[in-house]
């Protein structure tokens, strides 16, 4: 909602909950004192939106409708989701205090039940960028995609921290180490905006609290068995961020913790979140998640109170919302959910309402509707896509790819799948197969990027390959799932059929480089040595001219690892510092020809131009952070000289200063940015530089060749005699 006012009735007297000059605070008191018993566990419900009209809107109360995963009208576009969404809102207005209801929709990675919507990067690629600042841009645009089709909330970001790759929601989390999932709660600024009432704003959900990404074996819904203190170093952290960046809802986990139920843990949610946290938004349940409370199917009035008394303040109860209503009024009579209770969760959605504006405007503002999949989003996601990209082996250079006067074959059953590519929760729930909406699959982004003296052949299964070719990309990978759908209790290859399609690519002897589409690592250990080339794509979404960015060497790999990439299955759960050997460590990612960094931009020289082939004079190394740095705190200066590498130091800053150089003597610099842990980046880019001949001369002048962001160091010094003039 949240853009058009509603026609009011000439000369309606405006209540003081309707006047917008008020302080939130004292409309919600007001409001409050207003309501029955039924309409506020109306507004304690939320209902999915094929399960209930319009009239139930208006003659139960409720406050809330969701769509479930892939849960959309027909046609599915952006424009009847507003049509749907105002239907709905227009029967909450006509009720006596015409409360409006909120809508919320899983935007996981952008407005993903929508068809035509920009579909950004999963969070596990996100959080292989390391570019907080990217993520809430992507924030920024999701949220006006939503408001464009009425939505006011999304159920989103996840914030686990995954532990076990098995989980088949890997891929929701932004990786493996909480400060970096709590770096990227940087995406709740970009869908809460500057204000929730700003527009263009809408309610973002922290979930699953807590725990979700560590449960025993990685399976979904599971128990998560560890300390109280480790609880508090790992998971809760980047719930403390979301908090404190104002998030308007939290969603509880399905899985326990140490056996018992979050959804009805009162000391996590009622003196953890909502206590010490300060948590001030409304705690909302997962999809029927009380009803697994008791361990029996169907819900009872038990769980019912058990979960509000708990903390949790409106549930998601789909399809069986009148049963919920019953239960909650029934306890509610009977004094074991307290009036006091229900006016707590009461307040902590209305405030939510009152501040998002939908009470002043209440209807889609359909201004934003055109933002929907618009060229501007989709060439944010392809950023996206392109920063997401880590490169875990080049052999012999083979990237990047000439884009002119090439011979390219490329194969994989996720080549030309946009599905394939979006992954879970993509227009259906478990995601889909094919052209299932708008955008560029990787094979079509390959075929833009070439130059017209380039031809590039596709072959799903890669026949027809001969030694003619110069380059096989084989983008091969997971085919969608969703939550314990995507659990891998087995194996973690990759299928047969790729498989196959491998072994076709290499009995052609042509140099055969990975584009691995997948929600998460996998065992890849035996495969590797026959691949010349692996670039991890994870789930791009829609617009897979990225990919090719990367590959062609117009956008440089930067991507670090946000997991450890087991060298087997049964090392799972494997994470930094745990002891085990990955195949690839934490934060691993290579760049070309040794750069640039995956941290820092190249080192450059103060005061001079910085375009690669320029040159200048100083005895200073300085380098620029860059605002992907996380927890980065401090720099090693690697020196080589006469193929010697020496570390000549570690330093806080972003400058070094160059002493104890010989005359006539080229030298290579390279910074590399560690953080507290001691984990390192990639090596920056090299920047040469070779000192004076001059033989009489006893203050050596340092020429620096500076040399931006790859392709290597090319040789461009200057060598100027001022020692002894
Ligand atoms: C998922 C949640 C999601 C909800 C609503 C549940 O099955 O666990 O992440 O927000 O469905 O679609």
């Amino acid at each position: 909602g949240i853009g058009v006012p509603a026609p009011q009735p000439a000369g309606a007297a405006a209540l003081p909950y309707q006047d917008p000059a008020l302080p939130v605070a004292t409309r919600v008191d007001d409001l409050l004192a207003r309501m029955s018993l039924d309409e506020k566990i109306g507004q304690m419900t939320q209902a999915e939106r094929a399960s209930v009209t319009p009239a139930d809107i208006t003659n139960f109360r409720l406050g809330s409708v969701l769509s479930g995963g892939g849960s959309a009208p027909t046609p599915n576009n952006a424009t009847s989701w507003a049509d749907m969404y105002d239907r709905f809102q227009n029967a909450a207005l006509g009720t006596p205090l015409g409360i409006p209801m909120i809508y919320g929709s899983d935007a996981v990675h952008g407005h993903n039940n929508v068809v035509g919507a920009t579909i950004f990067p999963h969070n596990i690629g996100l959080g292989a960028t390391r570019n907080p600042e990217l993520v809430r841009q992507i924030g920024r645009a999701t949220a006006e995609e939503v408001t464009g089709t009425g939505v006011d909330w999304t159920f989103a970001p996840c914030l686990c921290v995954v532990s076990n790759d098995r989980w088949g929601r890997s891929y929701e989390s932004f990786g493996e180490q909480p400060a970096l999932v709590g770096s990227m709660t940087s995406v709740i600024d970009g869908l809460q905006g500057a204000s929730l009432d700003a527009s263009g704003s809408i309610l973002a959900t922290a979930k699953h609290y807590l725990g979700d990404g560590g449960t025993t074996g990685g399976t979904d819904q599971g128990n998560t068995q560890l300390s109280e203190a480790e609880l508090r170093n790992i998971h809760l952290p980047p719930f403390a961020e979301a908090v404190r960046r104002n998030v308007g809802s939290v969603m509880i986990s399905y899985s326990s913790w140490n056996g018992q139920k979050l959804h009805g843990h009162s000391y996590l949610i009622n003196d953890v979140l909502k206590g010490e946290l300060g948590f001030t938004g409304f705690v909302v349940s997962d999809w029927n998640g009380i009803d697994q409370l008791d361990g029996a199917t169907g819900f009872t009035a038990a769980e019912v109170s058990q979960a509000v008394n708990a903390g949790i303040d409106m549930v998601m109860v789909p399809t069986g919302w009148r049963q919920f209503i019953g239960f909650l009024r029934a306890e509610a009579q009977a004094g074991r959910v307290s009036q006091a209770r229900i006016d707590d969760a009461n307040r902590r959605i209305l405030t939510k309402k009152f501040e998002l504006g939908v009470f002043e405007r209440p209807l889609t503002d359909r201004s934003y509707t055109a933002t929907v999949g618009s060229a501007a989003h989709r060439a944010l996601a392809r950023q996206a896509v392109a920063q997401s990209q880590v490169l875990l082996k080049n052999d012999g250079n083979v990237l990047p790819l000439a884009a002119a006067n090439n011979r390219i074959f490329v194969a994989g059953k996720s080549a030309d799948n946009i599905g394939y590519a979006s992954g879970g929760w993509t227009i259906s729930w478990q995601g889909g197969s094919g052209a299932i909406t708008a955008g560029t699959s990787i094979l079509a982004g390959i075929r833009n990027a070439v130059a017209p003296s380039s031809t590039v052949t596709y072959h799903a299964a890669g026949t027809g390959i001969d030694s003619s070719y110069q380059a096989a990309i084989a983008v091969v990978g997971e085919t969608p799932y969703a939550e314990g759908r995507g659990d891998r209790p087995g194996a973690m290859g990759l299928d047969a059929t790729d498989l196959a399609t491998l072994n076709t690519l290499r009995a052609s002897g042509v140099p055969v480089i990975v584009v691995l589409v997948s929600g998460r690592p996998l065992d890849i250990s035996a495969q590797l040595p026959n691949w010349n080339a692996l670039l991890a794509a994870w789930l791009p979404g829609t617009e897979g001219g990225g990919v090719a960015d990367v590959l062609f060497g117009t956008h440089q790999p930067g991507g670090k690892l946000p997991v450890s990439w087991m060298s087997s299955a049964g090392q799972q759960p494997i994470n930094d510092g745990d002891g085990k050997t990955p195949l690839f460590p934490y934060g691993f990612g290579l760049g070309y020809s040794g750069g640039p960094p995956a941290d820092t931009t190249a080192p450059t020289v103060p005061g001079t131009p910085t375009a690669a082939g320029t040159t200048a004079t100083g005895t200073t190394l300085n380098w620029a952070a860059s605002s992907d740095d996380v927890g980065v705190t401090g720099y090693r200066v690697y020196r080589t000289t006469g193929g010697t590498q020496t570390l000549l130091g570690t330093v806080a800053g972003t400058s070094y200063q160059v002493t104890g150089l010989t005359a006539a003597t080229a030298y290579q610099f390279q910074v590399v940015a560690v953080d507290a842990a001691g984990n390192a980046s990639a090596p920056s880019a090299t920047v040469g530089v070779t000192t004076t001949g001059d033989s009489g001369g006893s203050a050596c002048q340092v020429v620096y060749a500076v040399n931006e962001w790859g392709g290597g160091f090319t040789g461009d010094v200057t060598i100027r005699n001022t020692g002894s003039t």
